[in-house]
């Protein structure tokens, strides 16, 4: 169920998990502002998720009230993360599903990083 991007940040929500260690992941990356690791149902041969250390729900609420030592480490890692996995000279897509319309299902922000393959149109037509 796609989540409402303006609720409270929920502690229970399965990255937040995976944040404290409380359930596994297959981690890429990690410093003090971000943890990246592969989507449990990739959609690409390259398919991993980069978030935030902090208590955001969505890139809205992430733009809005990070600092902006928050924001400059989150999207350095974003970028460290593409580097890491070689995917710069393929090419590679990033995506942050905000909301409802986007179909936003997991309410801590999270940038997918899509590679490994031609990755077709922007949008489904
Ligand atoms: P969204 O639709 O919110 O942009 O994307 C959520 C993503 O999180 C989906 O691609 C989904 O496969 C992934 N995901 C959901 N639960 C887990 C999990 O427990 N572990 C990992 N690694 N990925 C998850």
């Amino acid at each position: 169920m796609p989540i409402d991007p303006t609720q409270p940040y929920d502690d229970q929500n399965i990255f937040a998990k995976i944040l404290r260690g409380e359930i596994p992941a297959k981690t890429v990356y990690d410093d003090d502002y971000a943890v990246a690791f592969h989507d449990i149902a990739p959609q690409a041969p390259h398919h991993i998720l980069v978030i935030p250390r902090g208590r955001y729900v969505s890139w809205d609420d992430f733009s809005a009230n990070a600092s902006d030592e928050e924001i400059a480490g989150f999207v350095r890692a974003v970028g460290a993360v593409a580097r890491a996995a070689g995917v710069v000279e393929s090419g590679y897509r990033l995506l942050a599903n905000v909301g409802l319309d986007a179909g936003q299902e997991v309410p801590h922000l999270h940038v997918h990083i899509f590679a490994g393959q031609p990755l077709g149109p922007m949008l489904s037509r």
